[in-house]
């Protein structure tokens, strides 16, 4: 008795004349069975998995690089940046925060004289210039257009111009091959580095500050930088 009841409990087919042998062998074979679906379809499920994340750090690096140069883009840049404001906020981090501005000297002349494409390869140069000569912790990241920005977590007032002046020698000294002509390109830097955070904001107030300094670098005369000399904002105690 229950033998019927038991094997449809198990989902096992069993002709009517069964014995409890016959019922405990087929249910092995069952167990079996599951065990090694189960293994299939966990395999499979990994597989999938790991495919996911690969397509995520795919996407992830596809929304955070800029196509051309294939340095961080603008949003890796403000990211970057948020996340080292919010370390001096909460005090983890005692470090002064510096930013370099750079924006190619005359650049619209380039794309004017010798084609858009000739452009892209400044643009390209540059990048690489500035991933080249930073440190390892700097984030070197395109900006917009013509403009690029270096920030730098470990620094202060001496050691962020002494980098921007190091920066706009290497690209000086750059030669481009251009249909048999060696051009030359320029840029021009504008520094600021702040010791003192107060409000989430104080990324965009840094940013302003070392394009005042980078807009000064370009009325100077360009193929220069300009540095703010203090450690704390303008006008702040
Ligand atoms: P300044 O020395 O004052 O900075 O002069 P400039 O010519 O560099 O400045 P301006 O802002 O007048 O010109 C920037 C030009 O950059 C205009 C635009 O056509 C060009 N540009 C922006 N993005 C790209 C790009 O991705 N590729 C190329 N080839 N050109 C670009
Ligand atoms: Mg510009
Ligand atoms: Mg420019």
């Amino acid at each position: 008795a229950g033998i019927g009841e038991t094997a449809e409990l198990l989902a096992i087919q069993l002709p009517s004349s069964s014995s409890h042998e016959e019922l405990i062998n087929q249910a092995r074979m069952q167990m079996v069975n599951v065990s090694l679906g189960t293994a299939v379809d966990l395999a499979a499920e990994r597989r999938r998995n790991a495919e996911l994340e690969t397509e995520k750090q795919v996407l992830q690096t596809r929304a955070t690089t800029d196509r051309l140069t294939g340095l961080p883009n603008r949003a890796a840049f403000d990211a970057f940046l948020e996340a080292h404001v919010r370390t001096r906020l909460d005090g983890t981090v005692p470090r002064a925060l510096g930013l370099i501005m750079v924006d190619v000297d005359k650049f619209k002349n380039f794309n004017d004289t010798y084609g858009h494409a000739t452009g892209d390869e400044v643009l390209r140069m540059v990048g690489g210039v500035l991933e080249r000569v930073t440190r390892k912790g700097d984030l070197s990241a395109r900006y917009g257009g013509e403009e690029f920005a270096v920030v730098l977590p470990q620094t202060n007032p001496f050691g962020i111009k002494t980098v921007a002046e190091r920066l706009r020698e290497a690209i000086e000294q750059e030669v481009l091959e251009v249909d048999g002509q060696k051009l030359s390109v320029t840029a021009s830097f504008g520094c600021a580095c702040i010791a003192l955070f107060e409000a989430p904001t104080d990324g965009a107030a840094l940013i302003k500050l070392a394009d005042h300094f980078l807009y000064q670098a370009k009325k100077k005369g360009r193929n220069r930088c300009e540095c703010y000399p203090r450690l704390e904002f303008p006008g702040r105690a």
